[in-house]
Protein backbone atom coordinates (compact mmCIF):
# COMPACT_ATOMS: atom_id res chain seq x y z
CA UNK A 1 0.00 0.00 0.00
CA UNK A 2 1.00 3.46 -0.30
CA UNK A 3 1.97 5.49 2.57
CA UNK A 4 0.15 8.74 3.53
CA UNK A 5 0.39 11.92 1.31
CA UNK A 6 1.38 15.35 2.54
CA UNK A 7 1.19 18.26 1.68
CA UNK A 8 4.93 18.56 -0.27
CA UNK A 9 5.22 17.43 -3.82
CA UNK A 10 9.32 16.02 -4.34
CA UNK A 11 11.08 14.07 -6.89
CA UNK A 12 10.71 10.90 -4.77
CA UNK A 13 13.83 9.18 -6.62
CA UNK A 14 15.98 12.21 -5.21
CA UNK A 15 17.35 15.10 -7.19
CA UNK A 16 21.00 15.69 -8.97
CA UNK A 17 23.53 17.22 -7.24
CA UNK A 18 24.18 20.54 -9.49
CA UNK A 19 20.76 21.01 -10.46
CA UNK A 20 17.86 22.79 -8.99
CA UNK A 21 15.51 21.50 -7.02
CA UNK A 22 11.71 21.52 -6.99
CA UNK A 23 9.26 20.80 -4.82
CA UNK A 24 5.71 21.47 -5.06
CA UNK A 25 3.70 22.60 -1.60
CA UNK A 26 -0.21 22.38 -1.43
CA UNK A 27 -1.68 25.76 0.58
CA UNK A 28 0.26 28.50 1.46
CA UNK A 29 2.22 29.44 4.66
CA UNK A 30 5.82 29.50 4.79
CA UNK A 31 7.96 26.58 3.95
CA UNK A 32 11.26 25.55 5.39
CA UNK A 33 14.20 23.52 4.04
CA UNK A 34 16.20 22.20 6.80
CA UNK A 35 19.10 19.79 6.54
CA UNK A 36 19.89 16.69 8.32
CA UNK A 37 21.81 18.24 11.62
CA UNK A 38 18.46 20.51 11.90
CA UNK A 39 20.00 23.64 10.61
CA UNK A 40 17.67 25.84 8.42
CA UNK A 41 18.79 25.96 5.06
CA UNK A 42 16.14 28.02 3.05
CA UNK A 43 12.85 29.72 4.34
CA UNK A 44 10.50 30.11 1.40
CA UNK A 45 7.55 32.43 1.22
CA UNK A 46 5.48 33.02 -1.51
CA UNK A 47 2.08 34.37 -2.68
CA UNK A 48 -1.43 32.64 -1.47
CA UNK A 49 -1.85 30.54 -4.80
CA UNK A 50 -4.64 30.52 -7.08
CA UNK A 51 -6.20 26.92 -7.45
CA UNK A 52 -4.31 24.89 -10.90
CA UNK A 53 -7.44 24.43 -12.63
CA UNK A 54 -5.74 20.57 -14.03
CA UNK A 55 -5.17 19.48 -10.19
CA UNK A 56 -8.16 21.49 -8.77
CA UNK A 57 -5.00 22.14 -5.75
CA UNK A 58 -3.87 25.10 -4.80
CA UNK A 59 -0.24 24.52 -5.24
CA UNK A 60 3.09 26.22 -5.66
CA UNK A 61 5.69 25.30 -7.30
CA UNK A 62 9.18 26.32 -5.14
CA UNK A 63 12.89 26.43 -6.81
CA UNK A 64 15.26 25.31 -3.86
CA UNK A 65 18.12 26.41 -5.89
CA UNK A 66 21.41 23.87 -5.98
CA UNK A 67 21.61 21.93 -2.69
CA UNK A 68 24.77 20.64 -1.60
CA UNK A 69 24.64 16.69 -1.49
CA UNK A 70 22.54 15.40 1.59
CA UNK A 71 19.24 14.71 3.35
CA UNK A 72 16.83 17.57 3.90
CA UNK A 73 13.33 18.29 5.24
CA UNK A 74 10.92 20.24 4.06
CA UNK A 75 8.54 21.24 6.99
CA UNK A 76 5.72 23.72 6.94
CA UNK A 77 3.69 23.15 10.44
CA UNK A 78 3.85 19.36 11.43
CA UNK A 79 4.04 18.65 7.76
CA UNK A 80 7.14 17.29 7.18
CA UNK A 81 8.76 15.74 4.00
CA UNK A 82 13.00 14.16 3.78
CA UNK A 83 14.09 14.76 0.42
CA UNK A 84 17.99 13.87 -0.77
CA UNK A 85 20.30 15.34 -3.12
CA UNK A 86 22.84 12.90 -4.53
CA UNK A 87 25.36 12.91 -6.72
CA UNK A 88 24.02 9.85 -8.85
CA UNK A 89 20.27 10.47 -8.60
CA UNK A 90 19.06 9.29 -11.15
CA UNK A 91 21.54 6.53 -12.48
CA UNK A 92 19.39 3.63 -11.84
CA UNK A 93 16.12 4.59 -12.55
CA UNK A 94 18.06 5.83 -16.09
CA UNK A 95 18.81 2.59 -16.37
CA UNK A 96 15.99 1.00 -15.39
CA UNK A 97 13.82 2.99 -18.21
CA UNK A 98 15.89 1.42 -20.89
CA UNK A 99 16.23 -2.11 -19.50
CA UNK A 100 12.16 -2.49 -19.01
CA UNK A 101 12.31 -2.44 -23.08
CA UNK A 102 14.45 -5.64 -22.16
CA UNK A 103 11.65 -7.14 -20.01
CA UNK A 104 9.38 -6.47 -23.40
CA UNK A 105 11.37 -8.72 -25.64
CA UNK A 106 9.77 -10.80 -27.22
CA UNK A 107 10.83 -14.64 -29.05
CA UNK A 108 13.56 -14.94 -26.62
CA UNK A 109 13.78 -16.77 -23.16
CA UNK A 110 14.30 -14.02 -20.68
CA UNK A 111 17.10 -15.64 -18.44
CA UNK A 112 17.42 -15.52 -14.38
CA UNK A 113 20.89 -14.05 -14.47
CA UNK A 114 19.19 -11.04 -16.34
CA UNK A 115 15.52 -11.07 -15.39
CA UNK A 116 15.47 -12.21 -12.08
CA UNK A 117 12.45 -13.46 -10.68
CA UNK A 118 10.80 -11.42 -13.99
CA UNK A 119 12.62 -15.12 -16.12
CA UNK A 120 9.88 -16.90 -18.37
CA UNK A 121 10.83 -19.07 -21.25
CA UNK A 122 10.51 -17.69 -24.83
CA UNK A 123 7.23 -16.79 -26.18
CA UNK A 124 5.58 -16.62 -29.38
CA UNK A 125 7.81 -18.55 -31.54
CA UNK A 126 5.43 -20.27 -34.00
CA UNK A 127 5.52 -19.17 -37.41
CA UNK A 128 2.94 -16.47 -37.93
CA UNK A 129 0.41 -16.77 -40.89
CA UNK A 130 -0.24 -13.64 -43.61
CA UNK A 131 -3.86 -11.80 -42.55
CA UNK A 132 -4.57 -11.73 -46.53
CA UNK A 133 -2.97 -15.39 -47.78
CA UNK A 134 -2.82 -17.59 -45.09
CA UNK A 135 -1.48 -20.00 -46.81
CA UNK A 136 1.59 -18.03 -46.51
CA UNK A 137 3.32 -18.60 -43.27
CA UNK A 138 6.22 -16.91 -41.99
CA UNK A 139 8.83 -17.26 -38.80
CA UNK A 140 8.90 -13.53 -38.05
CA UNK A 141 10.35 -13.15 -34.02
CA UNK A 142 11.78 -10.93 -31.95
CA UNK A 143 11.51 -7.25 -31.19
CA UNK A 144 9.61 -6.01 -28.66
CA UNK A 145 6.14 -6.79 -26.78
CA UNK A 146 4.16 -3.02 -27.47
CA UNK A 147 2.58 -2.68 -24.14
CA UNK A 148 0.48 -3.97 -22.06
CA UNK A 149 -0.66 -6.25 -24.60
CA UNK A 150 1.69 -8.96 -26.66
CA UNK A 151 1.66 -7.36 -30.12
CA UNK A 152 4.34 -5.77 -32.02
CA UNK A 153 4.42 -3.01 -33.85
CA UNK A 154 6.08 -1.29 -37.11
CA UNK A 155 5.60 2.91 -35.86
CA UNK A 156 5.71 2.26 -32.23
CA UNK A 157 8.65 0.08 -32.47
CA UNK A 158 10.77 2.54 -34.75
CA UNK A 159 9.82 5.98 -32.70
CA UNK A 160 10.76 4.14 -29.37
CA UNK A 161 14.24 2.65 -31.25
CA UNK A 162 14.75 6.28 -32.68
CA UNK A 163 14.48 7.38 -28.79
CA UNK A 164 16.93 5.65 -27.77
CA UNK A 165 19.47 6.32 -31.00
CA UNK A 166 18.98 9.73 -30.76
CA UNK A 167 19.59 9.75 -26.62
CA UNK A 168 23.01 7.88 -27.35
CA UNK A 169 24.16 10.06 -30.13
CA UNK A 170 23.18 14.03 -28.28
CA UNK A 171 23.81 12.76 -24.53
CA UNK A 172 25.98 9.16 -24.70
CA UNK A 173 27.21 9.67 -21.39
CA UNK A 174 23.88 9.36 -19.85
CA UNK A 175 22.70 6.75 -21.13
CA UNK A 176 25.57 4.20 -22.00
CA UNK A 177 26.04 2.19 -18.82
CA UNK A 178 25.70 -1.66 -18.31
CA UNK A 179 21.90 -2.99 -18.17
CA UNK A 180 23.02 -7.01 -17.13
CA UNK A 181 21.31 -8.09 -20.84
CA UNK A 182 22.77 -10.71 -22.57
CA UNK A 183 24.52 -8.24 -24.91
CA UNK A 184 26.08 -6.57 -21.95
CA UNK A 185 30.14 -6.82 -22.40
CA UNK A 186 30.38 -7.16 -26.26
CA UNK A 187 31.65 -3.63 -26.72
CA UNK A 188 28.78 -1.90 -28.12
CA UNK A 189 26.55 0.14 -25.31
CA UNK A 190 24.04 -1.66 -23.81
CA UNK A 191 21.36 1.09 -25.00
CA UNK A 192 22.11 0.21 -28.45
CA UNK A 193 22.40 -3.30 -27.80
CA UNK A 194 18.77 -3.02 -26.91
CA UNK A 195 17.70 -1.35 -29.75
CA UNK A 196 19.09 -3.60 -32.30
CA UNK A 197 16.65 -6.27 -30.79
CA UNK A 198 14.19 -3.91 -32.12
CA UNK A 199 15.66 -3.25 -35.18
CA UNK A 200 16.39 -6.88 -36.48
CA UNK A 201 12.65 -7.68 -35.93
CA UNK A 202 11.62 -4.85 -37.83
CA UNK A 203 13.88 -5.81 -40.80
CA UNK A 204 11.98 -9.46 -40.52
CA UNK A 205 8.49 -7.03 -41.36
CA UNK A 206 9.54 -6.03 -45.02
CA UNK A 207 7.80 -7.05 -47.61
CA UNK A 208 9.70 -7.96 -50.97
CA UNK A 209 8.74 -5.18 -52.80
CA UNK A 210 10.06 -2.73 -49.79
CA UNK A 211 7.10 -1.82 -48.16
CA UNK A 212 6.57 -2.41 -44.10
CA UNK A 213 3.94 -4.46 -42.81
CA UNK A 214 1.95 -2.60 -40.00
CA UNK A 215 1.77 -5.12 -36.96
CA UNK A 216 2.44 -8.98 -36.18
CA UNK A 217 -0.56 -9.51 -33.66
CA UNK A 218 -2.99 -11.80 -32.99
CA UNK A 219 -6.84 -11.18 -33.72
CA UNK A 220 -7.86 -10.25 -30.31
CA UNK A 221 -5.69 -9.14 -27.16
CA UNK A 222 -4.85 -12.21 -24.95
CA UNK A 223 -6.22 -12.95 -21.41
CA UNK A 224 -3.99 -11.53 -18.34
CA UNK A 225 -1.07 -14.61 -18.81
CA UNK A 226 2.26 -15.16 -19.52
CA UNK A 227 3.38 -14.44 -22.77
CA UNK A 228 4.99 -18.06 -23.33
CA UNK A 229 1.12 -19.03 -23.07
CA UNK A 230 0.20 -17.02 -25.13
CA UNK A 231 -0.32 -19.13 -28.15
CA UNK A 232 -3.20 -17.98 -30.43
CA UNK A 233 -2.31 -17.96 -33.91
CA UNK A 234 -0.28 -14.52 -34.87
CA UNK A 235 -0.91 -12.99 -38.08
CA UNK A 236 1.54 -10.60 -40.39
CA UNK A 237 -1.22 -8.02 -40.82
CA UNK A 238 -0.95 -5.56 -44.56
CA UNK A 239 1.33 -2.97 -45.18
CA UNK A 240 0.31 0.29 -44.33
CA UNK A 241 2.18 4.09 -45.50
CA UNK A 242 3.40 5.40 -41.94
CA UNK A 243 4.38 1.63 -41.21
CA UNK A 244 6.95 2.37 -44.00
CA UNK A 245 7.89 5.34 -43.34
CA UNK A 246 9.00 5.55 -39.92
CA UNK A 247 10.81 2.26 -40.43
CA UNK A 248 12.51 3.66 -43.57
CA UNK A 249 13.38 6.57 -41.56
CA UNK A 250 14.47 4.31 -38.18
CA UNK A 251 16.63 2.15 -40.35
CA UNK A 252 18.28 4.98 -42.20
CA UNK A 253 19.30 6.50 -38.50
CA UNK A 254 20.47 3.13 -37.35
CA UNK A 255 22.61 2.30 -40.39
CA UNK A 256 24.38 6.02 -39.51
CA UNK A 257 24.72 4.66 -35.82
CA UNK A 258 26.25 1.26 -36.28
CA UNK A 259 28.46 2.40 -39.27
CA UNK A 260 30.92 2.37 -36.23
CA UNK A 261 30.23 -0.85 -34.49
CA UNK A 262 28.75 -3.33 -37.43
CA UNK A 263 29.44 -1.94 -40.87
CA UNK A 264 27.72 -4.99 -42.26
CA UNK A 265 24.55 -4.89 -40.06
CA UNK A 266 24.52 -0.70 -40.98
CA UNK A 267 24.61 -1.76 -44.96
CA UNK A 268 21.78 -4.08 -44.60
CA UNK A 269 19.36 -1.32 -42.74
CA UNK A 270 20.32 1.50 -45.57
CA UNK A 271 19.47 -1.16 -48.35
CA UNK A 272 15.98 -1.86 -46.40
CA UNK A 273 15.72 1.46 -45.92
CA UNK A 274 16.42 2.82 -49.43
CA UNK A 275 14.33 -0.11 -50.86
CA UNK A 276 10.78 1.36 -48.58
CA UNK A 277 11.75 4.38 -49.97
CA UNK A 278 11.35 3.30 -53.41
CA UNK A 279 7.91 1.81 -52.27
CA UNK A 280 6.89 5.52 -50.88
CA UNK A 281 8.25 6.97 -54.07
CA UNK A 282 5.91 4.91 -55.74
CA UNK A 283 3.03 4.99 -53.52
CA UNK A 284 2.48 9.02 -52.96
CA UNK A 285 -0.56 8.81 -51.40
CA UNK A 286 -0.53 7.31 -47.87
CA UNK A 287 -1.59 3.81 -47.63
CA UNK A 288 -3.55 3.96 -44.65
CA UNK A 289 -3.91 0.60 -42.38
CA UNK A 290 -7.18 -0.44 -40.69
CA UNK A 291 -8.10 -3.15 -38.27
CA UNK A 292 -9.31 -5.85 -40.40
CA UNK A 293 -12.90 -7.10 -40.29
CA UNK A 294 -12.32 -9.78 -37.52
CA UNK A 295 -9.23 -8.34 -35.94
CA UNK A 296 -9.30 -6.03 -32.00
CA UNK A 297 -5.75 -5.71 -31.46
CA UNK A 298 -4.06 -2.25 -31.16
CA UNK A 299 -4.86 -0.37 -35.13
CA UNK A 300 -2.37 3.03 -34.14
CA UNK A 301 -4.11 4.47 -37.13
CA UNK A 302 -2.70 7.63 -39.07
CA UNK A 303 -3.97 9.71 -41.78
CA UNK A 304 -1.49 11.62 -42.79
CA UNK A 305 2.04 9.93 -43.43
CA UNK A 306 4.06 12.87 -44.45
CA UNK A 307 5.50 13.26 -41.12
CA UNK A 308 6.57 9.66 -41.49
CA UNK A 309 8.02 10.94 -45.27
CA UNK A 310 9.63 14.23 -44.35
CA UNK A 311 12.14 12.02 -41.17
CA UNK A 312 12.77 9.02 -44.06
CA UNK A 313 13.67 12.08 -46.07
CA UNK A 314 15.85 13.72 -43.22
CA UNK A 315 17.62 10.50 -42.50
CA UNK A 316 18.02 9.29 -45.98
CA UNK A 317 20.08 12.77 -46.81
CA UNK A 318 22.41 12.14 -43.29
CA UNK A 319 23.10 8.46 -43.90
CA UNK A 320 24.18 8.95 -47.78
CA UNK A 321 24.10 12.79 -48.94
CA UNK A 322 21.92 12.41 -52.12
CA UNK A 323 20.56 16.07 -52.81
CA UNK A 324 17.31 14.86 -53.55
CA UNK A 325 16.62 13.34 -50.35
CA UNK A 326 17.47 16.91 -48.99
CA UNK A 327 14.90 18.50 -51.39
CA UNK A 328 12.09 15.76 -50.61
CA UNK A 329 12.37 17.32 -46.92
CA UNK A 330 12.07 20.48 -48.32
CA UNK A 331 8.90 20.13 -49.68
CA UNK A 332 7.53 17.57 -47.68
CA UNK A 333 8.39 20.69 -44.70
CA UNK A 334 6.40 23.02 -46.77
CA UNK A 335 3.55 20.74 -46.97
CA UNK A 336 3.08 21.37 -42.91
CA UNK A 337 5.34 19.08 -40.23
CA UNK A 338 5.06 20.09 -36.58
CA UNK A 339 8.88 19.78 -35.30
CA UNK A 340 7.96 19.33 -31.99
CA UNK A 341 6.33 15.92 -31.89
CA UNK A 342 8.18 12.80 -30.58
CA UNK A 343 4.75 10.37 -31.05
CA UNK A 344 4.00 7.17 -33.00
CA UNK A 345 1.36 9.34 -34.97
CA UNK A 346 3.02 12.02 -35.96
CA UNK A 347 7.39 11.94 -36.00
CA UNK A 348 8.10 15.06 -37.21
CA UNK A 349 10.21 15.91 -34.27
CA UNK A 350 12.60 13.20 -34.66
CA UNK A 351 13.79 14.69 -38.37
CA UNK A 352 14.14 17.92 -36.62
CA UNK A 353 16.23 16.02 -34.26
CA UNK A 354 18.01 15.12 -37.38
CA UNK A 355 18.28 18.24 -39.32
CA UNK A 356 19.02 20.37 -35.98
CA UNK A 357 21.62 18.16 -34.85
CA UNK A 358 23.33 15.87 -37.85
CA UNK A 359 22.67 17.99 -40.12
CA UNK A 360 23.19 21.91 -38.95
CA UNK A 361 23.39 24.75 -41.20
CA UNK A 362 24.11 22.33 -43.49
CA UNK A 363 20.40 21.56 -43.88
CA UNK A 364 19.79 25.07 -45.27
CA UNK A 365 17.51 27.85 -44.71
CA UNK A 366 14.21 25.90 -44.53
CA UNK A 367 15.57 22.79 -42.92
CA UNK A 368 17.91 24.66 -40.21
CA UNK A 369 17.76 27.93 -39.99
CA UNK A 370 13.28 28.33 -40.48
CA UNK A 371 13.44 24.93 -39.04
CA UNK A 372 15.01 26.32 -35.51
CA UNK A 373 12.62 28.82 -35.76
CA UNK A 374 9.85 26.80 -35.71
CA UNK A 375 11.34 24.60 -33.34
CA UNK A 376 11.88 27.15 -30.72
CA UNK A 377 8.45 28.93 -31.22
CA UNK A 378 6.83 25.52 -30.09
CA UNK A 379 8.76 25.11 -27.17
CA UNK A 380 7.61 28.81 -26.12
CA UNK A 381 4.58 27.11 -25.78
CA UNK A 382 5.72 24.17 -23.82
CA UNK A 383 7.28 26.63 -21.57
CA UNK A 384 3.87 28.18 -20.69
CA UNK A 385 2.27 25.58 -20.58
CA UNK A 386 4.75 24.58 -17.64
CA UNK A 387 4.81 28.01 -16.19
CA UNK A 388 0.64 28.17 -16.02
CA UNK A 389 0.39 24.81 -14.21
CA UNK A 390 -0.19 24.76 -10.59
CA UNK A 391 3.04 21.79 -10.74
CA UNK A 392 4.91 22.46 -13.52
CA UNK A 393 3.66 20.36 -15.55
CA UNK A 394 3.40 20.98 -19.59
CA UNK A 395 0.00 20.24 -20.22
CA UNK A 396 -3.25 21.99 -20.89
CA UNK A 397 -6.34 20.53 -18.13
CA UNK A 398 -8.03 19.51 -21.47
CA UNK A 399 -4.41 17.90 -21.82
CA UNK A 400 -4.68 14.54 -20.35
CA UNK A 401 -5.36 12.02 -23.19
CA UNK A 402 -4.83 8.60 -22.81
CA UNK A 403 -1.07 8.30 -22.10
CA UNK A 404 -0.55 11.56 -20.96
CA UNK A 405 2.85 11.12 -20.23
CA UNK A 406 3.76 11.04 -23.60
CA UNK A 407 3.31 14.61 -24.96
CA UNK A 408 5.09 15.51 -21.32
CA UNK A 409 7.88 13.73 -22.44
CA UNK A 410 7.30 15.27 -26.03
CA UNK A 411 7.11 18.55 -24.81
CA UNK A 412 10.20 17.86 -22.73
CA UNK A 413 12.16 16.73 -25.51
CA UNK A 414 11.55 20.38 -27.58
CA UNK A 415 12.47 22.30 -24.79
CA UNK A 416 15.81 20.58 -24.14
CA UNK A 417 15.91 20.61 -28.26
CA UNK A 418 15.60 24.85 -27.49
CA UNK A 419 17.77 24.97 -24.46
CA UNK A 420 20.76 23.24 -26.72
CA UNK A 421 20.15 25.26 -29.43
CA UNK A 422 20.12 28.45 -27.42
CA UNK A 423 21.36 27.61 -24.37
CA UNK A 424 18.21 28.97 -22.36
CA UNK A 425 18.40 27.48 -18.84
CA UNK A 426 14.22 28.27 -18.12
CA UNK A 427 13.72 25.92 -20.75
CA UNK A 428 16.35 23.35 -19.21
CA UNK A 429 14.48 23.91 -16.24
CA UNK A 430 10.84 23.69 -17.64
CA UNK A 431 12.42 20.06 -19.00
CA UNK A 432 13.27 19.17 -15.69
CA UNK A 433 9.96 19.59 -13.93
CA UNK A 434 8.69 17.19 -16.65
CA UNK A 435 11.06 14.39 -15.31
CA UNK A 436 10.11 15.61 -11.82
CA UNK A 437 6.60 15.22 -12.65
CA UNK A 438 7.16 11.39 -13.58
CA UNK A 439 8.92 10.48 -10.26
CA UNK A 440 6.57 12.22 -7.91
CA UNK A 441 5.79 15.74 -8.03
CA UNK A 442 2.08 15.40 -9.13
CA UNK A 443 -0.85 15.94 -7.83
CA UNK A 444 -1.04 12.41 -7.46
CA UNK A 445 2.07 11.69 -5.15
CA UNK A 446 2.74 8.75 -7.61
CA UNK A 447 5.77 7.91 -9.50
CA UNK A 448 5.09 7.24 -12.13
CA UNK A 449 7.94 4.49 -13.05
CA UNK A 450 7.48 0.88 -11.86
CA UNK A 451 10.24 0.51 -8.63
CA UNK A 452 11.18 3.92 -8.39
CA UNK A 453 10.11 6.43 -5.62
CA UNK A 454 8.55 5.37 -2.50
CA UNK A 455 4.92 5.40 -3.69
CA UNK A 456 5.50 4.28 -7.20
CA UNK A 457 2.69 3.02 -9.64
CA UNK A 458 2.07 -0.54 -8.09
CA UNK A 459 -0.55 -2.29 -10.61
CA UNK A 460 0.61 -1.18 -14.01
CA UNK A 461 -1.95 -2.85 -17.04
CA UNK A 462 0.78 -5.22 -18.17
CA UNK A 463 0.35 -8.90 -18.24
CA UNK A 464 3.32 -10.15 -17.37
CA UNK A 465 3.22 -8.00 -14.23
CA UNK A 466 -0.34 -9.36 -13.46
CA UNK A 467 0.25 -13.10 -14.46
CA UNK A 468 3.41 -13.13 -12.94
CA UNK A 469 3.02 -14.49 -9.87
CA UNK A 470 5.12 -12.13 -8.01
CA UNK A 471 4.19 -9.05 -6.07
CA UNK A 472 6.66 -6.56 -7.52
CA UNK A 473 5.30 -5.51 -10.83
CA UNK A 474 8.54 -5.71 -13.37
CA UNK A 475 10.47 -2.67 -12.81
CA UNK A 476 11.32 0.48 -15.01
CA UNK A 477 8.14 0.42 -16.97
CA UNK A 478 6.55 4.19 -17.12
CA UNK A 479 2.74 4.68 -16.71
CA UNK A 480 0.53 6.72 -19.09
CA UNK A 481 -0.82 8.32 -16.47
CA UNK A 482 -4.11 10.65 -15.76
CA UNK A 483 -6.43 10.38 -18.65
CA UNK A 484 -9.97 12.43 -18.37
CA UNK A 485 -10.20 12.02 -22.91
CA UNK A 486 -11.25 8.97 -23.44
CA UNK A 487 -12.00 6.88 -20.54
CA UNK A 488 -13.53 3.99 -20.18
CA UNK A 489 -17.39 3.70 -18.07
CA UNK A 490 -15.45 1.80 -15.45
CA UNK A 491 -13.22 4.32 -14.64
CA UNK A 492 -15.94 7.43 -14.99
CA UNK A 493 -17.83 5.14 -12.57
CA UNK A 494 -15.35 4.71 -9.74
CA UNK A 495 -14.05 8.28 -10.19
CA UNK A 496 -16.76 10.08 -10.49
CA UNK A 497 -17.43 13.73 -13.42
CA UNK A 498 -15.90 16.20 -11.06
CA UNK A 499 -12.52 14.81 -10.14
CA UNK A 500 -10.24 17.30 -11.82
CA UNK A 501 -8.36 15.95 -14.92
CA UNK A 502 -4.46 15.39 -13.72
CA UNK A 503 -6.45 13.20 -10.75
CA UNK A 504 -8.06 10.75 -13.19
CA UNK A 505 -5.95 7.61 -12.84
CA UNK A 506 -6.49 4.45 -10.80
CA UNK A 507 -3.37 2.65 -10.06
CA UNK A 508 -5.90 -0.78 -10.46
CA UNK A 509 -4.65 -3.56 -13.54
CA UNK A 510 -7.76 -3.36 -15.38
CA UNK A 511 -7.28 0.47 -15.96
CA UNK A 512 -5.49 0.12 -19.43
CA UNK A 513 -7.15 3.69 -19.96
CA UNK A 514 -4.82 5.57 -16.96
CA UNK A 515 -2.15 2.61 -15.95
CA UNK A 516 -0.80 1.15 -19.37
CA UNK A 517 2.77 0.81 -19.72
CA UNK A 518 4.05 1.52 -23.75
CA UNK A 519 7.54 0.54 -25.44
CA UNK A 520 6.86 4.75 -26.71
CA UNK A 521 6.42 6.26 -23.04
CA UNK A 522 9.33 4.69 -21.53
CA UNK A 523 11.92 5.55 -24.48
CA UNK A 524 11.57 9.71 -24.36
CA UNK A 525 11.73 9.52 -20.56
CA UNK A 526 15.21 7.77 -21.39
CA UNK A 527 16.14 10.65 -23.76
CA UNK A 528 14.82 13.13 -21.08
CA UNK A 529 16.78 11.62 -17.98
CA UNK A 530 19.94 11.24 -20.37
CA UNK A 531 20.26 14.95 -21.45
CA UNK A 532 19.66 15.53 -17.49
CA UNK A 533 21.99 12.88 -16.49
CA UNK A 534 24.57 15.09 -18.55
CA UNK A 535 23.87 17.97 -16.55
CA UNK A 536 23.91 16.84 -13.21
CA UNK A 537 27.48 17.28 -11.39
CA UNK A 538 30.18 14.09 -12.51
CA UNK A 539 29.20 11.26 -10.53
ZN1 LIG B 1 6.23 -12.62 -27.12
Amino acid sequence: MHSETSVFRICQEGYAAGLPVYAAVIGSGPVILKDAAGQTVRSVSFDVPETDPASGDAVTVLDLGVLEEGIYTLERGADRRRLSVKPAAWNAVTHALIKGLYYQRCGCGLLPEHAGVYAHPACHTAPAADWEDRSVRRRITGGWHDAGDYGKYIAPGAVAAAHLLYAWKLFPQGCSGDLNIPETGSGVPDILSEARYELEWILKMQRADGAFHHKLTKSHFAPFIMPENDTDPEYVMPVSGTATGSACACLALSARVWRGFDSGFAERMLRAAESAWSWLKAHPDNVPFRNPEGVRTGQYGDWSDLDERFWAACELYAATGEAEYLADAETLYGRGIHPDQFGWADVGGLGALCCLFDLGEEAGEVLYTKLREDLVRAAEGALALSSASGYGTSLPPQGYIWGSILPIMSHAMTMIAASLLTGREDMRDAALLQWDYALGLNALDISFVTGFGVRSVRNPHHRPSGADGVEDPVPGLISGGPNKNHTYPVTREKLGEDLPPARYFLDITPSADTNEIAIYWNSPAVFVSAYLRTLARPE
